[in-house]
C-alpha cells in the first residue's frame, strides 16, 4: 500500500488563519485515492531526522513566535531543513515560514531575526500591512497554474539569483507590492504568502505538490483523477471577483 509521510513542522506555533487546512487537504485527497496518511508534529525540542518524511509543511507566523523559534531552529533543525531541502524533499511553506527558510527578516520595529537561509531571499518588515486576497499565476514549471489566495504579511520579501518566484501576481501584492514577484520555488520548495485554504482552494496545485512528493518514492505511481467540482467552483469565483 502507498503512503505518504508528512512533517508538520511546529504545528503549535506557526498556524496562522487555519493553515493547518493544508495538512487536512493533503491528508483528504490521499484518503479520497485510498493512500494512507502519516502526520508526525515536530516543534520546540522535538527530534528531526528529514529522512523520514516525504512533505514538510510550514504554516504562518507573528513576528513574536517567528523570534522565539530561533533558538529551537539552531539547536540542529536548521541544518536538518537546509539538508532535506538540497535533497529534493518537498516543502510548502507559508507566510512566516517561508521567510523563515530565507536568510533574514528585519521586522518593522527593527528587530533582527536571522533565519536557515537554506533559500537565497531576505524580508524585510514595513509598519504597513499588505492585506487581502490575491491571485498569481505560476511558471510553466508549475503548469502555469493560477492560484487564488489571501495574504496578510508586514514583511517585503526580496528574491536573489538562486531561487525562482513561485508565480507573477495578478492582483494583490505578493512578496513586495513592488516586483510582481510572488513566493519562491527552488528545488521542491514551494512557498508562498498564501494563507489558510491555499490548497483546498487550489485543487490543481494541491495535486502538483502531492505528486511531486509521491513520485520521488514511487515513480511508478499514477495518481487518479478526482472530482473537484466544488473545489474548482470555489477558485473560479475568487479568479472572478479578482479580475474585477
Ligand atoms: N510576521 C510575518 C509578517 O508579518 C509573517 C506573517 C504571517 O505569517 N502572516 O510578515
Amino acid at each position: 500500500m502507498y503512503e505518504l509521510r508528512i512533517c508538520h513542522l511546529y504545528p503549535d506555533i506557526l498556524n496562522l488563519y487555519g493553515d493547518r487546512g493544508n495538512i487536512i487537504c493533503m491528508t483528504k485527497r490521499m484518503e479520497w485515492r485510498g493512500i494512507k496518511t502519516q502526520v508526525t508534529g515536530i516543534s520546540v525540542g522535538d527530534a528531526l531526522n528529514y529522512e523520514d518524511y516525504d512533505i514538510f509543511f510550514i504554516g504562518g507566523g507573528q513576528d513574536f513566535e517567528q523570534g522565539v523559534l530561533l533558538e529551537d531552529l539552531a539547536q540542529g533543525k536548521a541544518r536538518q531543513i537546509t539538508e532535506a531541502i538540497e535533497a529534493e524533499k518537498v516543502f510548502l511553506a507559508i507566510c512566516g515560514g517561508y521567510q523563515m527558510l530565507g536568510q533574514y527578516y528585519k521586522t518593522w520595529d527593527g528587530q533582527q531575526c536571522d533565519f536557515i537561509g537554506a533559500l537565497d531571499l531576505y524580508t524585510v518588515g514595513e509598519k504597513e500591512r499588505m492585506i487581502g486576497n490575491y491571485m498569481y499565476q505560476c511558471g510553466a514549471g508549475d503548469g502555469n497554474l493560477t492560484v487564488v489566495g489571501f495574504e496578510n504579511h508586514s514583511g517585503k520579501t526580496y528574491l536573489g539569483q538562486g531561487v525562482r518566484p513561485m508565480g507573477t501576481v495578478l492582483a494583490g501584492y505578493g512578496n513586495n507590492g513592488k516586483d510582481k514577484t510572488e513566493g519562491a520555488r527552488y528545488k521542491n520548495v514551494f512557498a508562498t504568502y498564501s494563507h489558510g485554504p491555499l490548497l483546498p482552494k487550489n485543487p490543481k496545485l494541491a495535486d502538483h505538490i502531492l505528486k511531486t512528493a509521491l513520485l520521488r518514492r514511487y515513480p511508478d505511481l499514477c495518481l487518479e483523477e478526482l472530482d473537484d467540482t466544488f473545489e474548482n467552483n470555489a477558485h473560479d469565483y475568487m479568479q472572478h471577483l479578482l479580475h474585477g
